[in-house]
């Protein structure tokens, strides 16, 4: 199982359906995000208009999709879930405009992958409700404008810096997600604990946030395996010992990195001499995709400090050497 993919099997999916905060109340830190937001909605209600189209940025699991829904909840309205590599042609963004109700949200996770068509027309329906239907081909095509109900557009990347500039400029609020705290994932977990009717401790609960990089649906994921080793080989108690254990099995470190993550990071420091070395070098070396190394495992190795990035290249910082137990090769570290 990987645990770092943001796509997920239909068990996975059906799990984390189950602990999706529904209000905003329920949504756990980023302090800053959920107060500018809870200012968007309210000023938005206070109007009786459909609040301002949000993009939400940051890496995959920190809760983008559920605060899409929790803005459809808090404006008790329907939201439509869709994302840029199922839309890569115009008309099948102009299907789905012109098929939302007045007051919808809708959600376009990954907008960042859509097609470049598609973008052009959602600058039009975000700006002034409307999707122009191209009508015939060549010299004698038609455009036939289409008036749009008012929506909210939710878009979520990985990145802002993705985006193109004039797509990016068309949302009201960008809200960027970072990674959580131990405790803010503490308490995730007690809450998961809580409503999935685990037995939990609280040490137990504690290594479990420290080894989840920073991630709630990691958290959320690592909960269920100290769970299953807990029942199969414990005491039947999410306790220190079956965290422990159940991690060291699922080989997560003590600092929560995971396979991919420990084979950039070494791979970085054992053939490329700590570096520098280009992003799409290195992909190819741990045999994944340049968007993986770049959006998942590279964000959280550099929040620890373990790789830094230079114009030159990904460096690994004396840090990282020392998290592998190795020593840098002389003058490597600037
Ligand atoms: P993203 O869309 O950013 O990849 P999701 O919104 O799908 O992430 O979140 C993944 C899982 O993590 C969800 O099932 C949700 O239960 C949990 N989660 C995310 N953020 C929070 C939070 N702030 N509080 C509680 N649970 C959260």
């Amino acid at each position: 199982e990987r645990l770092t993919r943001a796509g997920a099997g239909e068990v996975e999916r059906a799990a984390e359906a189950a602990l999706r905060p529904k209000g905003l109340g329920d949504f756990i830190g980023q302090p800053q995000v959920r107060e500018q937001l809870s200012l968007v909605l309210d000023a938005a209600a206070a109007r009786g208009k459909a609040p301002d189209h949000v993009l939400l940025s940051g890496p995959p699991g920190l809760g983008k999709t559920t605060l899409a829904m929790i803005i459809a909840h808090e404006m008790r309205s329907q939201i439509r879930i869709t994302s840029g590599p199922a839309v890569q042609h115009a008309g099948d963004l102009a299907a789905i405009l012109s098929s939302l109700e007045e007051g919808e949200v809708l959600f376009i996770d990954e907008i960042h992958r859509m097609a470049r068509a598609a973008e052009e027309m959602l600058y039009v329906a975000m700006e002034d409700f409307r999707v122009d239907v191209i009508v015939g081909k060549g010299p004698g095509a038609t455009a036939i404008p289409l008036e749009l109900p008012a929506f909210t557009l939710v878009g979520a990347t990985t990145r802002s810096g993705l985006l193109p500039a004039p797509l990016r400029d068309r949302f009201g609020f960008t809200g960027h997600l970072d990674f959580y705290t131990v405790a803010d994932l503490q308490t995730v977990l007690v809450r998961s604990a809580r409503m999935l009717g685990m037995e939990a401790s609280e040490t137990g609960l504690q290594e479990i946030a420290s080894r989840s990089r920073g991630t709630p649906r990691i958290a959320n994921r690592l909960l269920r395996r100290v769970r299953d080793w807990a029942q199969v080989r414990g005491t039947g108690v999410v306790d220190l010992p079956a965290a422990r254990s159940a991690l060291e099995v699922y080989e997560v470190d003590e600092r929560g990195l995971d396979r991919l993550d420990r084979a950039v990071l070494s791979t970085l420091c054992t053939r490329f001499a700590g570096g520098p070395v280009g992003l799409s070098t290195l992909a190819v070396s741990v045999a994944e995709e340049p968007e993986t190394v770049e959006e998942v495992a590279e964000p959280f190795l550099v929040r620890e400090g373990l790789i830094s990035r230079t114009p030159r290249g990904r460096v690994a910082t004396a840090d990282g050497w020392a998290h592998l137990g190795l020593t840098p090769p002389d003058g490597t570290l600037g």
